[in-house]
């Protein structure tokens, strides 16, 4: 999920080249650093920490090459350690590795590599590659059928660079995770075979990394492999070569570091499909309709009706954002017949109700809010059981709890929860879909949340928020109103707003506007109602748009177009049909479209709004 550079033909400058490059690679977000050089054998210097530390430690240590590798680290599997840093190395030290993604089958793989008797240094998924090429050279292969071979065997996500000792070339592949090929200032060339031998070429994950070397640039596609060894020859998965086309990027080095955005949050909004891809991949069986997180095998919750199981209900623990997540999953177990409450996190610390045989669950991003891991103490000090539910592997939360749950949405650098609130509801569905819900409700679940990343996508692609954000740009306040699994994201609606634009926003259950906060609507405060489906909750939320509309309230419906909403809203911001759980997030992706172009409008630091800080390390 993080950073890949590679360097083939800069010589003496190749290390210089690749700390540089990881130094460009930053702002993706990552714990662990390293870089192997190829020479006359390969050599590797990795750390856990920043670049400065890698920086260090390479003062200690001597390596030579003239092509290498290198990685920023975000880790998956596995504490960021020294040991866990990319690149990794093979048995006798042969081949090299560093990857972005998840390898989802890599225990099975890892299983077999150990009885076959080679030896494991490290907790991630990434080391059975190294493991897996160097068999294949063992057996007799050739250098790159070995490499070719080993990728055959993975399955998950991955941006791979490998170097394999005795062959002067950089091997990569890659499926669902980017990289792309920089060829220095000549090349210039439609053939399958790029390049003409005095050449400098890059890899990397994004074109940061190498920018001011070369804006010459080749993306890789998935199921591609290349080999750069003084050419970039790029071939498909059967080993024919394929022709690629050489592209020239438009903006210049300073620019670089939000992949062409004007800023990390609205990158990350639109990388929505690709992280639920990741929340969602080896986890929901489609044909089956069947859910598999083995990180939560042994949770299991007895039922009203009968049937065994390990805890009587379940209690959130969360804050911001991850308390909206929160209050969204008290509904799925509701649903599943499971008693379950959210609490804000710092009130559970402050009184905190009786853990009997629940489940603790801790919602956070970063899995270090200060007021959430109190909240789990306090519940672990009287004896309940708890679980985390966040993106940070090897944080406190990981590391205190009995269980983890990973929601898997790549590093968030925007301050302002995006991605990660849509990752942690389809974890949230994945989570009692696993433990608490009968069949049918898979049944209708898993084709919605194999479709989510999707529909996401369309969202981003028809989205007229930003025209509804300049006509609303100027409002005095803004209200949010949703029922059911809308209402959470009416409150995250509201929140959103408020945080990066700094305007007074409010979200609401949509029944409650009557009992009191109507009385501050008027024509200078837009109320935006989500609307989902058609049946009586979309009813009800219809009757209260035309108790705005009587008040003179401008309304943006937040809908799917199957209810009346549409039809009595002043502006209509669209999603496509869906289960309502899944709508939930989809307009959820709206409202966050909403947020960003009224704060860009009012030209405000979207990234780094004032007085808040990514992760709250303090109660
Ligand atoms: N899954 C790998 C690990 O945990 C790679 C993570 C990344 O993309 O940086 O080491």
């Amino acid at each position: 999920m993080c950073g890949i550079i590679g360097c083939f033909g800069r010589g003496d400058e190749t290390l210089d080249t690749l700390v540089h490059g990881l130094a460009k690679l930053e702002y993706r977000g990552y714990d662990s650093a390293g870089v192997a050089l190829l020479g006359d054998e390969i050599t590797v210097c990795k750390t856990a920490g920043e670049i400065a530390d890698l920086r260090d430690a390479l003062r200690s240590k001597s390596l030579s090459g003239h092509l290498g590798i290198g990685h920023t680290r975000w880790s998956t599997h596995g504490p960021p350690t020294d040991a866990n840093a990319h690149p990794h190395l093979s048995e006798r030290g042969s081949v090299a590795v560093v990857h972005n993604g998840i390898i989802e089958n890599y225990q099975t793989l890892r299983d077999e590599l150990t009885a076959a008797g080679r030896t494991f240094t490290s907790d991630t998924d990434t080391e059975v590659v190294p493991h897996l090429t160097e068999q294949g050279l063992d057996e007799g292969m050739e250098p790159e059928a070995a490499f070719r071979a080993a990728i055959e065997r993975l399955e998950g996500s991955y941006a791979i660079a490998a170097l394999i000792e005795g062959v002067n070339a950089i091997f990569a592949a890659r499926n669902d995770s980017p990289l792309v090929v920089g060829i220095g200032s000549d090349g210039s060339t439609d053939d399958t075979t790029t390049g003409d031998g005095d050449q400098v070429f890059f890899l990397a994950s994004d074109v940061p990394a190498f920018r001011e070397f070369t804006a010459d640039v080749v993306y890789l596609e998935d199921g591609e492999f290349a080999r750069i060894d003084g050419t970039l020859a790029v071939t498909d998965r059967d080993g024919t070569p394929v022709s690629k086309s050489i592209h020239t990027v438009e903006w210049d080095a300073e620019e670089t570091g939000k992949s062409g955005y004007d800023h990390f949050m609205l990158k990350e909004i639109h990388e929505q499909p690709r992280a639920l891809r990741q929340c969602l991949r080896g986890r929901v069986n489609e044909l089956t309709a069947s859910v598999d997180v083995p990180d939560v095998d042994d949770i299991s919750f007895v039922h009203p009706g009968g049937g065994r199981g390990k805890f009587s209900g379940v209690q959130f623990v969360a804050c911001g954002t991850s308390y909206h997540a929160a209050m969204y999953a008290t509904q799925l177990f509701h649903e599943a017949g499971v008693p379950a409450q959210a609490f804000l996190a710092s009130e559970y610390a402050t009184s905190p109700p009786p853990v009997g045989d629940n489940l603790v669950v801790g919602v956070s991003q970063s899995g270090e809010t200060a007021d959430t891991l109190s909240a789990l103490r306090e519940a672990s000090s009287r004896g309940g059981q708890t679980l985390a539910l966040t993106n940070t592997v090897g944080s406190t939360m990981n590391r205190e709890c009995d269980h983890t749950l990973l929601i898997r949405s790549g590093p968030e650098i925007g301050v302002a929860a995006t991605k990660t609130f849509a990752g942690q509801l389809a974890t949230l569905n994945l989570l009692s879909l696993a433990t608490a819900e009968r069949p049918a409700s898979r049944r209708s679940l898993v084709p919605a949340l194999r479709e989510l990343p999707g529909q996401v996508q369309q969202v981003l692609d028809e989205s007229n928020a930003e025209a509804v954000a300049e006509h609303y740009a100027d409002a005095r306040s803004y209200f949010f109103i949703g029922r059911g699994y809308q209402y959470p994201v009416a409150l995250e609606g509201a929140l959103k707003l408020k945080e990066i634009s700094y305007e007074h926003a409010e979200g609401f259950a949509a029944g409650e506007l009557k009992h009191g906060p109507l009385a501050l609507v008027d024509e200078e405060t837009p109320v935006f109602a989500l609307v989902v489906g058609d049946g009586e909750p979309a009813r009800k939320t219809v009757g209260n748009i035309k108790e705005v509309e009587a008040r003179d309230g401008p309304v943006v419906a937040v809908t799917d177009g199957r209810s009346d909403a549409g039809r009595y809203a002043d502006h209509v911001l669209s999603i496509p049909e869906s289960h309502p759980r899944t709508a939930a997030i989809l307009g959820n992706v709206q409202l966050q479209l909403v947020a960003y172009h009224v704060a860009n409008r009012l030209g405000r630091s979207i990234d780094r709004p004032r007085n808040l800080a990514k992760s709250v390390t303090v109660e």
